[in-house]
């Protein structure tokens, strides 16, 4: 067989692991991306001389790189350090209360009795239990399937799993089964907000998300040099199996000969020939025709609103007033007018809720002096269309700051030179065709899930992946469905590996 010409359009996570996969598995990758550097949003600010993770901070679901690691005959712990952080994160509130969850489920059972009582933490008892039902339920039919419907999930969730999933009430929002489960106002926002990891609100998400809160609970790490390491350690494992990176290249078209892939062009004028295509941009960016015309209607699932965007400060700075953690969060007693503010009126909330990532803490190591610090809050997803008003981004500062500084933190968020802001204006220049929505599309409706993509286009030799198809967006959810991917590029080429155990050997496909 000639050699087969693979062009992976974006070095996300899930066009990393593509190529990475496809490369071992003996086939010729090259990975185009327009910005600078890979990771796509896993990107990595220098801000006062530092490098500021400015995407993802919080790394779950380990067990996905120790098999895509695995697939490629390595190990994640002799590529990278990673480790695991005692707490999960640190909860601020207004009124003054403060709760850390841990990695070691019987602290944040104390933990919660001490901040809301036994009686709550009988109930967190009973959550725990039932997000790990919901997770073990769904983890086969649904994350790992490469393309569930609602009728396959069914038949294969089986008696157990259908109960269990009956038991969360996968018709209610996540907002109205968390009503059911915490009685404690701050303990229903807690877990409220774990919908926004997947850019959605907690008042139309489905309660299945629930699981998201038992994917943390299951551990979060800390990886040495940041997450972007672990794009850029993709990339060093890639190279050593000869894919070919060119970076601050845009693709403007995927060219198509008698109806199949045939190769790519460039902004540049350049063309590049291939026989398959992985795109790991927005489906967006495909069904608005910035890809070209032939493979606009490359995705059919229906499409639905966009999911969260965000205000983001990237900053070098001393903190003080406060001991922060890896993770933390500042809670306001509101909580439903942030997402009435993004959702429905359109504008950034006047009273966010505030993300803050320590990068440098977390992990024992002292922190004296300046650090590295993420903050951030949710935003609509407008920057293509109306975009934020200075005023509207001027109250949210101000805001932000002055709720930090109710809970004892002084920080300061004006752009400056030891301070990098992003806007959804930004991101949807960095990530065309979403307007900065950063998670694709929202999981609104009970059937949301569903309405993603799967890993083939409706052209062929054209394959999906990313954040905006199946499993979702995350960094461990995007990888795989680079993994999809490249397995559905693979099986089509008839060269799937005939075993499971196969699959994760290492063993490379000659052809
Ligand atoms: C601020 C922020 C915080 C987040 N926090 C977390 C978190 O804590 N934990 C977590 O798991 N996830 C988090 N996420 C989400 C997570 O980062 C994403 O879901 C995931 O990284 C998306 O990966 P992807 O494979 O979809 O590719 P993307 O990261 O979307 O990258 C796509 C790449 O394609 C390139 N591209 C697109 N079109 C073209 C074209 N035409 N030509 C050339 N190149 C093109 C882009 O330049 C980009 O590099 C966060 C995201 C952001 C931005």
């Amino acid at each position: 067989m000639a050699e087969h010409k693979v062009v992976v359009i974006g070095a996300g996570i899930a066009g990393l692991v593509s190529a990475l996969q496809l490369a071992h598995q003996g086939l010729s990758v090259t990975v185009v991306d327009k910005g600078d550097q890979v990771g796509g949003k896993m990107r990595q600010l220098k801000v006062g001389g530092a490098a500021v993770d400015s995407g993802p901070t919080v790394f779950t679901m380990r067990w996905v790189f120790d098999q895509i690691m695995a697939s490629v005959g390595t190990r994640l712990d002799s590529e990278l350090t990673v480790q695991r952080l005692e707490v999960l994160a640190r909860h601020f509130w207004e009124d003054g209360s403060q709760l850390d969850l841990y990695a070691d489920p019987e602290r944040s059972v104390d933990a919660v009795a001490r901040f809301a009582g036994p009686a709550q933490a009988k109930r967190f008892v009973e959550f725990c239990k039932t997000t790990r039902a919901v997770y073990d339920a769904l983890e086969g039919p649904f994350i790992r399937s490469p393309s569930p419907t609602m009728a396959q999930m069914m038949s294969s969730l089986g008696p157990r799993g259908l109960a269990t999933l009956a038991s969360a009430g996968p018709m209610r929002t996540l907002w109205e089964s968390l009503g059911k489960h915490f009685t404690d106002p701050r303990l229903r926002q807690l877990f409220a907000r774990y919908a926004t990891y997947c850019g959605s609100s907690p008042w139309q998400a489905p309660a299945t998300l629930m699981l998201i809160a038992q994917v943390e609970m299951d551990g979060v790490w800390a990886v040495q040099g940041g997450m972007h390491a672990l794009a850029q350690c993709l990339m060093r494992l890639a190279q050593a199996r000869g894919v070919q990176f060119m970076l601050k290249q845009t693709c403007e078209r995927i060219e198509l000969t008698q109806g199949r892939v045939s190769g790519v062009r460039l902004q540049s004028g350049d063309s590049l020939r291939a026989d398959s295509v992985v795109f790991n941009g927005d489906i967006a960016a495909l069904r608005q025709g910035l890809l070209g015309p032939s493979v606009k209607g490359a995705v059919t699932t229906k499409k639905q609103s966009r999911s969260l965007s965000a205000v983001t400060w990237s900053m070098y700075t001393p903190t003080t007033g406060l001991a922060l953690d890896r993770h933390n969060v500042f809670f306001r007693s509101d909580y439903k007018q942030e997402f009435e503010a993004v959702f429905e009126q359109g504008r950034l909330p006047a009273q966010p809720t505030v993300y803050v990532c320590a990068q440098d803490r977390g992990t024992g190591e002292p922190v004296h002096g300046p650090e590295r610090i993420l903050c951030l809050v949710n935003a609509p997803a407008n920057g293509d269309k109306r975009g934020l008003t200075p005023q509207e981004l001027a109250d949210c500062t101000a805001s932000s700051q002055e709720l930090m500084a109710r809970c004892g933190l002084s920080l300061q968020l004006e752009p400056s030179s030891s301070c990098i802001r992003t806007t959804p204006q930004d991101f949807h220049q960095l990530f065309p065709a979403t307007g900065g929505a950063l998670y694709g599309q929202a999981t609104h409706g009970w059937m949301a899930a569903f309405a993603r993509s799967n890993a083939k286009a409706q052209v062929p030799g054209l394959y999906l992946a990313g954040g905006s198809v199946h499993p979702g967006p995350g960094v461990p959810m995007a990888a795989m469905s680079g993994q999809l991917a490249a397995a559905a590029l693979m099986d089509n080429l008839g060269l799937t590996k005939s075993s499971p155990a196969a699959a994760t050997s290492g063993g490379t496909l000659t052809h």
